[in-house]
């Protein structure tokens, strides 16, 4: 059992009825899931449809050793069954029809509505009717380019009726980078809308598809179909706003408008019966370390594997209300808003706009609102938000608040401490969700009714998941130690392969220790073998031989009163090998000068040691960021050495960020 030391424990009110809750009740039920796989989750694959049933004998087979042929998984093999089957006819047939699936939110505080399962299922069915007319088949690739509208989820659905898999890319990214990825996947059909607000900012989406099409077009490859859905008629544009008057440009025989396609449709659809191991969809990572890969997931094991991780990592019961605040183009937006949820016959809010708008306390708005007991949100989002004053939270009624979660990035012991006691009032459980695009759902955290929680460790691995830590020569560190985060069996949401590079796949994951997964993160076992992510491997810090990890330094720096962000990377050093380049974004009304430098140094070789000193502190108004709210911590290598080739930056948020930060180098850099 965790010692007492910085432990907080589940309350036990809350957590009374949880489905597990105590830590026992964990190490038993983890135990089996390790001991007879089989057995563990044949009793939840029974929960749902299955056309052809699975076979014992191949419920699941894998290979992660290059050494002995190639590297494969499977899960259910020769099981057929349809994943929107599951999520909406089988909730419908249980008597859950009327029950709301989704509540949406617009960017305008005016702007919502709302859809029950029966209504998801037409919807669905109509636009799977839809893509078959425009000759959509079973395997073909659709690509999706959509904002957080109920649309964007009856695409996706209506994409595993008929067996098409979808590429959703995440509407911020560039018409370039769009165009890269339908390439990669060769869509025919590509579904959008006009165009979306977030906050004040108008994205004209139709016009970026546009650029997109033609761009693929000069590299012979044509989009056929544009489905594009109206949107910015039906919604209020923020008052600061612009009059619109450009018509969103419609090429003649190629696009056309969803609501008009939508009104003959039929809405009776069979689903398609797809082998378990079919793919389901592709989607790309959020490349904070270089090109994006594009991972693709298959049917049965992705199913069952995003259902239970919701159900017990969000203790979600029946009437609970749950938001997941990532957008659908990323993974935690697919598993955890649409497929997750939905397995479970949830009821979920999506939200269209921005945590500051019209006002800084936008979210905890929506939570009161909606009356919302689970909320899951990124350390970047929380970072931003605790730098304003609490009573922007407190003047909201966010009682029924229970699971606090937290995705994306190591999230530091500070931003932790806000979280649990500004938002959860100190009686929620913060769930500190270890995951990748890879691994298609969590594979190591807390669950909120069993799990003592230390601020900052993502703690233990799910059900079925087997952890080691590798030291460099592969060896296995038992009890306390850091070390290379790897996997050495396969759960049933990890990835099969990425679309048509099955080499990058192995090179990438499983050709460095061979047996085992190779996450490309580092953590930390520490005395009561709670797991601490510590950041990518690549981003360790080598000190005169010290090694350190950047997140450690990063939690130290953010502990000041004065600094809300920062990012630690290496520079080459002539005599320490490599030293400490910190970058520090600074609260409101706080200035960067020598007294805080000097405090900042201090603290830094008191936690840490001295060896730890830094030798640059950059003041950083802005940090370069993925689309996703990632720090890029590779440009910021860059911007150490001065050196201006930067690599690919398809997924960097806003490029000025970067110019701003190579002209204010401290003189001393
Ligand atoms: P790319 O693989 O293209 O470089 P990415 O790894 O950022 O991009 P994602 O799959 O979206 O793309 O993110 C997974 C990564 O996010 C993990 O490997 C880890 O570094 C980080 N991460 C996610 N959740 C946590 C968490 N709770 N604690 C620590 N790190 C996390
Ligand atoms: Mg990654």
């Amino acid at each position: 059992m965790p010692s007492e030391k910085s432990v907080y424990y589940p309350n036990s009110n809350l957590f009374k009825n949880a489905y597990v809750n105590s830590f026992e009740q964990y190490v038993d039920l983890y135990k089996q899931s390790i001991d007879n796989p089989e057995e563990f989750w044949g009793e939840i694959v029974k929960q749902f449809y299955w056309e052809t049933p699975i076979n014992i004998d191949k419920f699941f087979m894998y290979n992660f050793d290059f050494r002995k042929g190639p590297i494969f998984t499977k899960w259910f093999d020769g099981a057929t069954t349809n994943v929107s089957y599951n999520l909406l006819d089988r909730n419908v047939r249980n008597g859950n029809g009327d029950k709301i699936a989704f509540y949406w939110e617009g960017n305008h505080p005016d702007d919502y509505s709302r859809l029950t399962y029966k209504k998801l299922l037409e919807e669905v069915c109509k636009f799977a009717n839809v893509l078959k007319s425009k000759g959509v088949k079973k395997g073909d690739r659709v690509a999706v380019y959509m904002p957080m509208i109920l649309e964007s989820i009856v695409a996706l659905l209506a994409c595993t009726r008929i067996g098409a898999v979808h590429s959703l890319v995440f509407a911020g990214f560039s018409a370039d980078s769009f165009a890269e990825r339908i390439l990669d996947c060769s869509a025919r059909v590509l579904i959008t809308a006009d165009g979306v607000w977030r906050g004040e900012k108008h994205l004209a989406l139709k016009s970026i598809c546009d650029q997109s099409m033609e761009k693929c077009a000069r590299n012979g490859h044509n989009v056929e179909h544009c489905i594009v859905v109206s949107h910015l008629g039906r919604v209020t544009s923020p008052p600061t706003a612009i009059q619109q008057t450009n018509k969103t440009p419609m090429k003649n025989g190629r696009d056309e408008w969803w609501q008009d396609l939508m009104e003959d449709a039929s809405s009776l659809c069979y689903p398609e019966w797809m082998q378990a191991e079919d793919p389901l969809f592709m989607l790309y990572t959020s490349g904070s370390t270089g090109k994006p890969k594009g991972v693709l997931h298959t049917t049965g094991g992705y199913m069952i594997y995003a259902a239970t991780t919701f159900k017990y990592v969000f203790d979600y019961k029946p009437n609970d209300i749950y938001w997941c605040t990532a957008d659908v183009g990323w993974i935690t937006g697919h598993t955890y808003m649409v497929y997750g949820p939905l397995a479970n016959g949830a009821t979920s809010v999506m939200f269209e706009g921005t945590p500051f708008y019209p006002e800084n306390d936008r979210f905890w708005s929506v939570i009161q609102k909606y009356k919302v007991t689970q909320f899951y949100t990124a350390p970047t989002a929380i970072r931003a938000l605790m730098k304003f004053d609490n009573e922007l939270v407190k003047r909201h009624n966010l009682s029924t608040l229970r699971v606090l979660g937290s995705v994306g990035e190591p999230i530091n012991p500070e931003a932790w401490m806000w979280y649990y006691k500004v938002v959860g009032n100190e009686k929620c459980s913060i769930v500190d969700t270890f995951w990748q695009t890879e691994t298609g759902g969590h594979v190591l955290t807390p669950l909120p009714g069993a799990s003592p929680m230390k601020p900052g460790a993502a703690s233990f691995p799910f059900f079925g998941v087997q952890a080691a830590l590798l030291d460099e020569s592969g060896r296995e560190i038992e009890g306390e130690g850091e070390g290379y985060l790897v996997f050495n069996r396969p759960w049933p949401g990890i990835m099969r392969t990425l679309y048509n590079d099955h080499d990058r796949y192995e090179n990438t994951y499983f050709n460095k220790f061979p047996g085992y997964y190779c996450t490309g993160d580092g953590a930390r076992r520490d005395s009561n073998g709670y797991l601490w992510v510590t950041g990518r491997v690549d981003d360790m810090l080598n000190v005169s031989g010290h090694l350190m990890s950047t997140s450690e330094v990063e939690s130290v720096l953010t502990e000041h009163p004065n600094i809300s962000e920062a990012a630690v990377v290496a520079k080459p050093h002539p005599i320490k090998g490599e030293c400490l380049y910190c970058f520090v974004t600074l609260t409101q009304n706080t200035s960067y000068n020598d007294k805080l430098l000097n405090e900042l140094t201090k603290l830094v070789r008191e936690r840490i040691g001295p060896f730890a000193q830094p030798d640059v502190i950059q003041n950083a108004p802005q940090l370069p960021k993925t689309r996703s709210g990632k720090i890029m911590r590779r440009i910021l290598r860059k911007i150490a050495v001065n050196d201006r080739d930067i690599g690919d930056v398809s997924t960097l948020a806003d490029t000025n960020v970067v110019e701003e930060l190579f002209a204010n180098r401290p003189v001393n850099a």
